[in-house]
């Protein structure tokens, strides 16, 4: 039985619409024929290059795509991307528009945060604890977080370090512990290598495990502090891990020893703080990874810019982002990565 044309792409401009059609001939080659408007071109041509450049007089790629066949999405797609002109702005809206149309609904987002990711000017991304549980580290508050029987408001506290310090000891120790051998996973040197090539202008992260820096990136705010410093809570000074470790008082003023991190009921760091807010303000894409954004006031932070936001994240959190990609953070990083490589 002959086989049926099928429409492998059409769009529609103000006034104009093109649609090409393809047919697939016994031995399996497509055969192409144009349609402009409603009239239908009876030539047939044998090859996709062809078929395109009998479309040379048309912009139909900076038209509004109506339909995609789905086995043709990543020819279509190059094709639009390799004509488009994506310095100007409208365009770059273009191509993800007919990304939309060209992948599956997740393929889609990837491709989406690839093309913001490459013109925007200014790229600011947050993470939180979820960045870093591919790295074995568990978050505070997903269904796995080994936290869910200790209430982290609590333990992690200034109440807690005055009032409970054994408690406070305790948890801190076992934290620090569970820290030291952790190793940066590929989502979090893909953000450093992204930051070498100018993609990615600054990293401000809630997370005290210093995963950022330890993958290369170079500026990182860490909103929350880091576990890897440690200080005496009456007079600053700086103390060592195994002072800690030992339950010892301050060697100079007799205080008690924590670890350099903020915690609940204390101010953020002011130097971090502002450098986050000043990038985040001047930045055309703010990309949010692994956060429920609860914690106040970094959870404020997405709100503060005026340039397109994306979250990152196991599970929606119903916020207002203009691009939402479920899944895990490592795994999508990849999955952008390899986009870019191929753009
Ligand atoms: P959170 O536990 O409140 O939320 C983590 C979010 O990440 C959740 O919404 C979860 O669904 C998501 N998530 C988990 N794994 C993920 C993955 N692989 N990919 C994508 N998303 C994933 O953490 P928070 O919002 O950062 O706030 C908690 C506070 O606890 C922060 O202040 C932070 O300092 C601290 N904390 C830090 C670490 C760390 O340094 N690694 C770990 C736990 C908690």
């Amino acid at each position: 039985m002959e086989k049926q044309w099928s429409t492998i792409f059409s769009a529609h401009g103000e006034k104009e619409k093109i649609t090409l059609f393809g047919k697939q001939e016994s031995d399996e080659n497509w055969v192409y024929r144009k349609s402009i408007g409603d009239i239908s071109d009876g030539e047939e041509v044998s090859s996709w290059e062809v078929a395109l450049q009998q479309l040379e007089d048309y912009p139909w790629y900076t038209w509004a795509p109506q339909e995609v066949h789905p086995a043709f999405g990543k020819k279509v797609y190059r094709a639009v991307k390799e004509k488009l002109n994506t310095d100007v702005e409208e365009n770059v809206n273009n191509l993800v528009s007919w990304a939309k149309r060209c992948f599956s609904e997740h393929e889609s987002e990837i491709v989406t945060l690839a093309v913001w990711l490459q013109h925007a000017k200014h790229t600011t991304v947050l993470t939180g604890a979820g960045m870093s549980t591919e790295s074995g580290i568990p978050d505070f508050r997903s269904k796995g977080g080994i936290w869910r029987d200790v209430d982290p408001q609590y333990v992690a506290s200034v109440d807690a370090l005055n009032d409970n310090y054994d408690m406070f000891h305790e948890f801190y120790t076992t934290r620090m512990n569970a820290l030291t051998d952790v190793n940066p996973h590929r989502g979090h040197e893909i953000l450093a290598e992204w930051e070498k090539e100018g993609l990615v202008q600054a990293v401000a992260t809630q997370n005290i495990d210093g995963l950022h820096f330890k993958a290369g990136s170079k500026n990182v705010f860490e909103l929350h502090g880091t576990i890897h410093r440690l200080h005496c809570d009456n007079c600053l000074k700086e103390t060592t891990m195994e002072q800690f470790f030992k339950k010892e008082a301050c060697s100079k003023c007799g205080g008690k020893l924590r670890p350099s991190i903020v915690l609940f009921g204390e101010m953020l760091p002011e130097d971090s703080w502002s450098a986050s807010f000043n990038h985040i303000q001047q930045s055309d894409l703010v990309v949010v990874i692994g956060t429920s954004l609860q914690v106040h006031p970094v959870n404020r932070l997405p709100e503060m810019t005026e340039g397109k936001t994306v979250y990152i994240n196991l599970e929606s959190n119903g916020g207002h982002f203009d691009l939402v990609i479920n899944g895990k953070a490592g795994e999508v990083l990849i999955q952008v990565d390899e986009v870019l490589k191929q753009m």
